[in-house]
């Protein structure tokens, strides 16, 4: 099975963290299990916190392409959810 890297986006910030990135060959299957609080200790707390959160993006790649993902710190940039919100406030000319 190809592996899937995926960018969860949450609602509200969980601590500082408002998103999460995994990777999984089922992603239906590893969603079901973040419904449930499983499958990840940050998703369970957010979970328990009541944040709702939205699958934001998939990437087809692997473990390594998910930790360079990890080490890009702007996030927020790969997130179809913030980038339009940060691109709704900009003023036009
Ligand atoms: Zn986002």
């Amino acid at each position: 099975m190809p592996r899937i890297v995926y960018l969860i986006h949450l609602d509200r910030p969980l601590a500082h963290a408002r998103h999460y990135l995994g990777s999984t060959d089922d992603l239906e299957r590893r969603l079901h299990e973040h419904e449930q609080g499983n499958g990840s200790k940050m998703l369970a707390a957010v979970a328990r916190a009541g944040i709702p959160w939205r699958l934001a993006r998939t990437w087809p790649g692997d473990r390594a392409w998910e930790r360079r993902l990890k080490r890009y710190k702007k996030s927020k940039r790969l997130c179809p959810f913030c980038s339009a919100g940060a691109h709704g406030r900009m003023q036009k000319p």
